[in-house]
């Protein structure tokens, strides 16, 4: 049941198990696409080393998490990994006011979250080609402990088990290969009659297209 249809900006989201290469991807679609601007979600996590505060994740204690969940700041909130993570609903209110693009790095359950506020949110799920793969990932970046890492392994095949939620999938086997198909979805999105009308509406008005469908 989605309710909301977006007026201007394209929502994205892109969730992945950890280590599937989701941060790296997106990190590199910024670069290439300037004008998307990421949400810095709020975390109870620690922050991993070279990780700074507001840049990555805005770091706060599961007493301030639960103050700003019982005020009604998340546009979605879950547990992943024994932590809790939300999305700034005035940060996505603003953006999409101002006709920006925003993309969500969030999980599942909270990519379900959002689904059932906004239509035509473009989801997007990183699998990785194989779970030795994800295993070798995960320890190559050397961020986590053992103990992390076991329980995120662990954890992959539940939240890959969600695959099918999502509108497109990218196998992120060759990095510059998936990351080109993902820059594709965003530039696709853009190019959505529904945005477009939005877009340029003056140019639909000028060409004398009706634009009066409803979407
Ligand atoms: P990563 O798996 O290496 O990206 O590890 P992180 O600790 O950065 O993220 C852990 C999980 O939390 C991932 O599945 C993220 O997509 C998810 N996550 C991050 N921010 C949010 C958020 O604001 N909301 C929700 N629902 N999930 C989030
Ligand atoms: P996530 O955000 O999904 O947890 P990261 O972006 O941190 O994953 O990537 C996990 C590790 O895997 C990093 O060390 C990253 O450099 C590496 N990585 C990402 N994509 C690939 C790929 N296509 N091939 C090999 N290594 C990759
Ligand atoms: P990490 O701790 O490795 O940074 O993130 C672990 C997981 O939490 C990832 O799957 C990430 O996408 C998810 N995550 C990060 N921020 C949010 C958020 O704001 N909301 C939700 N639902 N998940 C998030």
């Amino acid at each position: 049941m989605s309710v909301r249809p977006l007026t201007s900006g394209c929502l994205f989201m892109i969730s992945a198990p950890s280590g599937a290469g989701k941060s790296s991807l997106v990190s590199g679609l910024l670069k290439l696409e300037p004008n998307l601007k990421l949400s810095i979600s709020f975390t109870t996590r620690p922050p991993r080393p070279g990780e700074v505060d507001g840049r990555e994740y805005h770091f706060i204690t599961a007493n301030d998490f639960l103050i700003r969940k019982n005020r009604g700041e998340f546009l979605e909130f879950a547990e992943v990994h024994g932590n809790y993570y939300g999305t700034s609903k005035l940060l996505i209110q603003e953006a999409m006011k101002s006709g920006t693009d925003i993309l969500l790095e969030i999980d599942w359950q909270g990519a379900q979250q959002v689904n059932k506020q906004f239509d035509q949110v473009a989801s997007i799920f990183i699998l990785p080609p194989s779970i030795d793969a994800l295993e070798e990932r995960l320890n190559k970046r050397g961020q986590d402990s053992q103990e992390v890492i076991t329980r995120r392994i662990l954890a992959a095949g539940g939240e890959m088990a969600h695959a099918p939620e999502f509108e497109y999938v990218i196998i992120n086997q060759d990095f510059d290969l998936a990351l080109s198909e993902l820059r594709a979805i965003v530039k696709a999105t853009r190019c959505r009659t529904s945005q477009q009308i939005v877009r340029n509406a003056a140019l639909f008005a000028q060409l004398g297209i009706q634009t009066n469908t409803s979407f």
